[in-house]
């Protein structure tokens, strides 16, 4: 093996130990791991690293670090599950809660530069673009009580048997796989770098939904409602501050906000998505906490809009409103 100044010259990570969370390392204390330097791609920077292999306990399957220590760093995630350290929680909802926006690259151009600046700025003592010290109380109580405090080793079982699945498995009970039915779901649909990048990570939306169902936040019955209704604004909100808030802050897709109307004299506002399923994921996103230039505001579900032919001049309801507004602009 060549010495570790000349990979680094070279711009690969090397590393003696793994980053891993406590489930991807199995109930048993001793564990007999194998090493291999440069032994695959990092699955989010695709820079060489250093592979690490082991047995997770009776009944696991081999496990093996995904990502490079740099990447995992870099987001206090586990180099394997891609889980937060912590709370074994997805990043997207860490960062959701916390309010912090992803820095890193999605495009591939930049990807290995970026890992590169990275290791840098971690060898030089910087905690990476991840400051979990930041954080304040409230957000840190609220992922406590999100992440599963009964870690299932669920995780580590193995695949499940393709031979099986097909009727085709002659091994009976000596083979290794599971015998179980695959299930097609958005949760068999994860991809490595969207988890760890936190965008589109159906187990975070599970978790998310949830929390938001229990929060008053459940999605209304009525379909065609698909937009929110913020309340306790503060005086210098605008339409471009709470666009802001949902994209920058809640992680909310730019191009799924149809408009924001706000209205000043009564300090609210009226986010319209351009789907159902869009403004059930913003939901989601906000029942965590929205702040709006630094304060927390109050979101709830829009109304049914009025049927056609009722009564007309009854009592407003903001749906009303939110009709009106949009033939205004788009009018204009
Ligand atoms: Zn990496
Ligand atoms: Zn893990
Ligand atoms: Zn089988």
């Amino acid at each position: 093996m060549p010495p570790k100044a000349d990979l680094n010259k070279a711009g690969y990570e090397t590393s003696d130990f793994p980053s891993l969370c406590n489930v991807c390392l199995g109930p048993n204390p001793y564990i007999r791991m194998s090493k291999q330097p440069l032994g695959a791609e990092c699955k989010v920077c695709t820079r060489p690293f250093t592979v690490f292999k082991w047995m997770p306990g009776q009944g696991s399957r081999y496990k093996k670090t995904e990502v490079c220590t740099v990447c995992a760093k870099a987001k206090n995630v586990c180099q394997t599950c891609l889980l937060d350290l912590q709370f074994g929680l997805p990043t997207q909802v860490r960062d959701t809660v916390l309010g912090i926006q992803s820095k890193a690259p999605s495009s591939d151009i930049n990807r290995e530069y970026h890992a590169q600046n990275l290791e840098r700025a971690q060898e030089e003592g910087a905690t990476g673009e991840f400051q979990f010290g930041k954080a304040d109380s409230a957000g840190k109580e609220l992922l406590k009580r999100l992440a599963r405090n009964d870690p299932t080793y669920k995780r580590n079982r193995p695949h499940i048997c393709s031979f099986y699945a097909k009727g085709a498995c002659n091994r009976g009970d000596s083979c290794p796989y599971r015998h179980e039915l695959p299930v097609e779901n958005d949760l068999s649909r994860q991809n490595i770098k969207d988890r760890y990048h936190g965008s589109n990570d159906p187990v975070a939306r599970k978790i998310l939904s949830k929390h938001a169902g229990n929060s008053g936040l459940a999605p209304p019955a009525d379909q065609e409602i698909t937009s929110l209704f913020l309340t306790s604004l503060p005086a210098t909100a605008s339409e471009d501050s709470i666009r802001d808030a949902l994209v920058s802050n809640a992680g909310i897709q730019a191009g799924k906000i149809k408009s924001v109307v706000l209205v000043s004299s009564s300090k609210v506002s009226f986010v319209n998505f351009t789907s159902r399923d869009a403004a059930e994921d913003a939901a989601a996103k906000c029942s965590v906490g929205l702040k709006v230039d630094g304060h927390e505001v109050k979101v709830q579900w829009g109304r049914s809009r009025p049927k056609k032919g009722g009564a007309a001049g009854g009592k407003a309801a903001p749906a009303t409103t939110v009709s009106e507004r949009e033939i205004e602009t788009t009018g204009q």
